[in-house]
């Protein structure tokens, strides 16, 4: 049976060219890049290339790059670096009820320590309104943390005229682009972020890797204690093959991601369009709004999400409903929730996300599928309207 990937949301695929530099990173630059020698010079230029590819494509400087292991990583160093820095008395950090939960649990243990935290709340396509986060400001705000583009729905946030906001109040801002760099342009300076946050395994680059930004001259402190590496903000020895590996991914994706972008919108718009004319009942989750060009949340009336999904699976298509870290589990999204889809609803969502080997004839054959595999669940449903 022929396999189909359309959950890159969830993780992607190391590709060709990223594999090769990772490869040859693993077999010839294994110095400590700390060393003074000739094989830790290798693995601090194979280091330092890297940055400098993700610092172009951030649109930063490669001293404002920290490496680590990943979004969540970037996440937690963010908030605790900052929440924590501040003066003990009062804080208050501002953040949305639509945040992964690298962004969301790393809020709640700051709330067990005693931090002030406003949940904001989204409109209907998971949108946050600047109004509101000027309106949640307090003289006592310490951090704003709003992701810049939504993981389940791909709503992508007014972040420049939120990130103004919080210069205006001089309140550190911080973003998770996790699911953004790799699905549009990303420039941290026009954006007027402070602190972002990205990782390797959403853009073709291993797991287990990622970068944070952090603009010059914003003091974080760090979650970990060791040497100096990374400028004394992310002590251990570097994992150099994979750095090599995410320069790589940053460097294809500043050549080349109009082209892609265009070329997956394309196939993302017409999947949309095949299925809302072939599924009756269906509905797209955050159409409204701007959003990632690869990402499509489908909610089917009547049916659950998950049956979907493993229904799917056993065609052949890999999709997901919901985030996938928190597949399994019975609880609805919580970002469904907060567009104010009912928990039913929110169960009855689907997600697609499509990525750079998607074909056309992918894409066909996956809303076939959709359509046959919806029909069937809902002739199963008690709940469907037609059954009743
Ligand atoms: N933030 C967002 C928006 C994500 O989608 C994810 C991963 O799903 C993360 C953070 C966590 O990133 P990582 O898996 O690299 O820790």
């Amino acid at each position: 049976m022929d396999r189909f990937y359309f959950d890159h949301n969830a993780t992607t695929p190391v590709s060709a060219e990223v594999l090769d530099v990772v490869i040859q990173a693993l077999r010839d630059d294994y110095g400590n890049a700390s060393s003074i020698h000739h094989y830790g010079q290798r693995a601090k230029q194979v280091l330092e290339r890297s940055r400098r590819q993700v610092a172009d494509l951030l649109g930063c400087e490669p001293r404002e790059i920290v490496f680590v292991s990943g979004g969540t990583e970037a996440d937690n160093l963010a908030i605790f670096g900052i929440a924590r820095r501040a003066p003990e008395r009062r804080r208050h950090v501002i953040t949305t009820a639509i945040e992964h939960p690298a962004v969301l649990n790393a809020c709640a243990q700051l709330e067990r320590e005693g931090v002030e935290i406003t949940y904001l709340r989204v409109d209907m396509s998971g949108v946050v309104d600047p109004d509101d986060v000027r309106s949640a400001l307090r003289p006592y705000t310490v951090l704003i943390s709003v992701m810049h583009a939504n993981n389940e729905l791909g709503t992508i946030q007014p972040l420049e005229e939120i990130a103004r906001i919080a210069k205006e109040a001089g309140v550190v801002m911080h973003s998770d682009g996790v699911q953004a760099v790799g699905g549009i342009s990303v420039n941290v300076r026009m954006l007027g972020v402070d602190l972002y946050s990205m990782s390797g395994h959403k853009i073709y680059a291993p797991k287990g890797v990622g970068a944070l930004y952090v603009r010059e001259g914003t003091d974080l402190l760090p979650l970990l204690f060791g040497g100096r590496h990374e400028r004394g903000l992310r002590p251990g020895t570097e994992n150099v093959p994979a750095f090599a590996g995410l320069g790589a991914a940053a460097d294809w994706l500043r050549r080349n991601l109009t082209t892609y972008v265009a070329a997956v919108q394309r196939l993302r718009d017409g999947m949309e369009q095949g299925i809302l004319a072939r599924v009756p009942q269906a509905f797209v989750n955050g159409s409204s709004a701007r959003r990632l060009p690869n990402t499509s949340n489908v909610r089917f009336e009547g049916i659950e999400g998950e049956a979907a999904v493993i229904a799917l699976d056993l065609m052949g298509f890999a999709v997901s409903s919901g985030a996938a870290c928190s597949s399994g589990a019975v609880e609805p999204s919580h970002v469904l929730t907060a567009i104010g889809l009912s928990p039913a609803q929110a169960r009855s969502s689907v997600r697609f996300s499509l990525g750079r080997s998607n074909t056309q004839q992918q894409v066909d054959a996956l809303v076939g599928a959709v359509e046959k595999t919806v029909a069937r669940l809902r002739a199963l449903s008690p709940v469907y309207p037609d059954n009743a």
